[in-house]
């Protein structure tokens, strides 16, 4: 056998469990989010097709990549974790995200529910406090081709005032109370959403609606997010 053969015949043999491999996270995405989001209730079309598209195993540690189909947030390290996939879908159709907007989520961690965001729309600003995972979610981000998310390592509290206003605010991290700046960076019409509650007691998802000027909130759900941290 010439070498081309032979260099053919071992191809043959070890693409098969490749290709398997990377393969099965297409229809285990399919089933999440069937099994875990629609079922559930979600509806907005943009959100399911997002989550549809995003590979959520490339945003989790790798001796985790199995488990980044069930139906858990997992750890991230530090202490941080990637959100469950139905509550990053819940947050995501509640800010009712257009193609034209401008989202700034707090709390970047993998970059994953920044992801998502910057499938639907024009520009996603995110902010993260541990500079390690700050760093790695823009490379990961930028590995996989977003061009239109900006990652900056901060504390949120204070917003991203240079780009303010935003339609649309996801914060990932439950806080004692809503951060006045984020209100304020908020445009009219736009809409947030907000753990806010004790760390170790229950929190409550909160829906923050601006509207002429008037600030609304209401709470929707019992949630359990990490901390929402203060300091540089
Ligand atoms: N959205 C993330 C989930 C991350 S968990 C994802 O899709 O993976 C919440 C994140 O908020 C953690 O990474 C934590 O470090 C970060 N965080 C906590 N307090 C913060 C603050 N004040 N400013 C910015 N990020 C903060």
């Amino acid at each position: 056998m010439n070498k081309k053969w032979l260099f053919i015949c071992v191809s043959i043999l070890f693409l098969p469990p490749l290709a398997l491999a990377d393969g099965a996270y297409p229809s285990r995405r399919e089933a999440m989010v069937r099994t875990q989001i629609a079922e559930r209730g979600i509806k907005d079309m943009a959100t399911l097709e997002a989550i549809r598209v995003v590979p959520r195993h490339l945003f989790v540690p790798p001796h985790l990549t199995g488990s980044a189909y069930e139906d858990r947030p997992l750890p991230i390290g530090y202490g941080q974790t990637i959100s469950q996939p139905y509550i990053v879908a819940y947050m995501t159709e509640l800010v009712r995200p257009r193609t034209g907007h401008k989202v700034l989520e707090i709390g970047a961690g993998s970059g994953y529910q920044a992801a998502i965001l910057a499938q639907i729309v024009k520009q996603v600003y995110t902010i993260e406090i541990v500079p390690e995972l700050g760093h790695d979610a823009r490379e990961r981000l930028h590995k996989l081709g977003y061009r239109n998310v900006l990652v900056r390592v901060a504390d949120g509290y204070d917003g991203w005032p240079e780009q303010a206003p935003f339609d649309a605010i996801i914060v990932t991290a439950a806080a004692d109370y809503i951060p006045p700046p984020l209100i304020r960076q908020l445009k009219d019409g736009g809409r947030m959403v907000i753990p806010v509650g004790s760390p170790f007691l229950v929190q409550t998802l909160m829906l923050v609606e601006k509207d002429k000027g008037n600030v609304k909130t209401t709470s929707l759900v019992p949630v359990r997010f990490v901390p929402f941290r203060r300091g540089p």
